[in-house]
């Protein structure tokens, strides 16, 4: 298979595209490629102040990367979790992390769970939950309430992640299979902001999760390999390996399958009702909104846990 572009060697052929590219061209396909989904999305410019969620992953590395590149002007937001799961898993991308942005001189700004709420997340969960159920809806308000008030505290008109076309169309399978209609209202490349709330993009959303491994593999980029130790068994794994097999047999499907439904969005309206309704208001204790009756469930959890721990301590004293 040859490259396209100069006809030497091809390092990736990407059937989904009809296109083999070698090292040199891909590694410069890749920007450009995300620069259209920049513009065609209208998702910042050269002068917004960008914060990327980095968590030491190929697919969030990668778009520091990309935006460096650029030549955008884009800081990196990493949440250690504390999660250990045998392997030092939070250590370990905490440390890719940092060694990453030390080697491209750029800014990283760090926020560990236990410091800010108290105790990290495996911790915190087996005290709310008593170990019945896996920590990822605490990990996940945890994680979404700590970026929007980094990007909010510093001043940042954008947070950007690095979800893929397999995690965009995994989310999009389940919310369908579902009918969820308001998350479906609001999955895509772009969520706009809400009073209290970030502007969230989703710059790699038309890469396959292949083209991104490959691409921080021909970069030289250290990422964690490891998965979170929670991911195993998770839903959205499962809809990945659906998905992976109607791609084997028909190329392209999940790129159809994604970019199908936001044209079809352009045309449709998913009204937001019933359960899915997303009614606002500030939160009384932090202020970020929510559309809990009382305080968002952010505060109400980590109260919890901190009257749990505050229990334990001042039993076992
Ligand atoms: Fe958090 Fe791990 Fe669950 Fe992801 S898989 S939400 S990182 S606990
Ligand atoms: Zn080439
Ligand atoms: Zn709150």
């Amino acid at each position: 298979m040859k490259c396209r572009k100069c006809g030497e060697k091809a390092s990736l052929n990407m059937r989904q595209h009809k296109l083999a590219l070698c090292k040199e061209h891909f590694l410069a396909w890749v920007p450009e490629q995300t620069e259209r989904s920049i513009q065609r999305y209208r998702m910042f410019s050269r002068d917004d102040r960008i914060l990327v969620a980095v968590s030491g992953g190929k697919d969030s590395l990668s778009l520091w990367d990309i935006l460096w590149r650029l030549g955008y002007k884009a800081d990196g937001l990493y949440i250690d979790l504390g999660i250990d799961g045998g392997h030092g898993y939070s250590q370990e991308s905490r440390r890719l992390s940092e060694a990453f942005a030390a080697s491209r001189d750029l800014h990283l700004r760090v926020i560990s769970v236990e410091h800010e709420a108290g105790a990290a997340i495996p911790e915190a969960a087996a005290l709310t939950q008593r170990g019945r159920e896996k920590p990822c809806s605490l990990c996940g308000l945890t994680k979404r309430h700590l970026m929007n008030r980094a990007a909010q505290e510093g001043g940042y008109s954008v947070l950007a992640t690095g979800h893929n076309l397999d995690d965009e169309a995994a989310a999009l399978f389940g919310n369908t299979l579902g009918w969820r209609v308001g998350y479906l209202a609001r999955q895509g490349p772009v969520l706009e902001a809400r009073p209290g709330l970030a502007r969230k993009v989703k710059p790699l959303c038309r890469f396959y999760e292949r083209e991104m491994a490959a691409y921080a593999l021909l970069r030289g980029i250290a990422y964690i390999y490891e998965e979170c130790p929670y991911a195993e068994g998770a839903t959205t794994l499962y809809y990945k390996e659906l998905l992976n097999r109607l791609e084997a047999d028909r190329p392209g499907a999940k790129l159809s399958f994604y970019l199908g439904f936001l044209r079809a969005r352009e045309h449709m309206t998913f009204h937001e009702d019933g359960k899915d309704k997303l009614e606002l208001h500030p939160c009384p204790r932090c202020g970020q909104p929510t559309s809990a009756p009382g305080e968002c469930a952010y505060c109400r959890t980590w109260s919890k846990v901190r009257l749990r721990l505050g229990t334990i301590t001042g039993g076992e004293a």
